[in-house]
């Protein structure tokens, strides 16, 4: 479905990622793990346009989308949750997650997607009046992903969205984006710090290092390999 080629973006003289090639499935979870400035944000960052390539290409559906801008990016349906929500602190938790719906045309699937939202997170719905800057982390991270999903995404990327939680409302957050993936038959992308999360919930991983990509391989492997147990999981 998504298919990123051997990609490599630089910030001037660094290049902070290098050679990165990342394959996602309909219905997949992958996640992309590894420690703070690995690269995981800026691959996030490239895969939505917001960064150029250097080198490489990036396919959706086989179709080159190198070249397109980000915002038919988000219309073709890859949607980046970003790092730190991202939310207007003083629009209502309605307006933040109107924002999300920008691109949609007809009020219909504005109100579907909305009521699936409340529906995922009924705790969303309960404060939909009151301003994104009032809610604990992890209802702004609900609203956040409530946002995204708003722009109907078929890939969702979610870019560390268990930071500076508690486990009570990381395991809340874990089971809503299976049941959107499950629900609704997307793919997401996932980048975590949190390794054991990240490949708890994922079908397939990468792990990435100074920006290039060390390790792949199915979840599961992933975390009864040696190494990734020593270097990530703190086993
Ligand atoms: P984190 O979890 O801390 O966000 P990350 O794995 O997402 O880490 P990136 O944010 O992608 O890592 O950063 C990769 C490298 O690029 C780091 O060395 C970082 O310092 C550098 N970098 C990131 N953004 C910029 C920028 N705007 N200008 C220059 N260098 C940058």
């Amino acid at each position: 479905m998504l298919r990123v080629e051997s990609i490599s973006v630089r910030y001037d003289l660094l290049e902070a990622v290098s050679s990165v090639s990342i394959d996602i499935k309909q219905g997949q979870i992958v996640s992309l793990i590894g420690a703070n400035g690995a690269g995981k944000s800026t691959t996030l960052k490239s895969i939505i346009g917001i960064l150029s390539l250097s080198r490489g290409k990036i396919f959706y559906d086989d179709v080159d989308l190198t070249h397109t801008k980000s915002h038919d990016r988000v219309a073709k349906g890859i949607v980046l949750c970003p790092e730190g929500r991202r939310l207007f602190p003083r629009m209502t938790v309605y307006e933040n997650l109107l924002t999300g719906a920008h691109l949609n045309r007809g009020s219909r699937l504005i109100k579907k997607n909305l009521n699936d939202v409340y529906e995922l997170f009924p705790r969303v719905a309960d404060r939909r009046k009151q301003v994104a800057g009032s809610l604990s982390g992890g209802e702004q991270q609900m609203v956040a992903i409530g946002r995204a999903l708003m722009s109907s995404p078929k890939v969702l990327m979610l870019d560390e969205p268990s930071l500076g939680l508690a486990p009570k409302i990381v395991k809340e957050i874990e089971q809503a984006v299976k049941k959107i993936v499950e629900l609704k038959g997307i793919s997401v992308l996932l980048v975590e710090q949190n390794a054991n999360l990240a490949l708890q919930m994922s079908d397939y991983g990468y792990v990435l290092e100074k920006g290039a990509i060390i390790k792949e391989g199915l979840a599961k492997d992933l975390s009864g390999d040696e190494e990734i147990k020593k270097i990530y999981l703190g086993i």
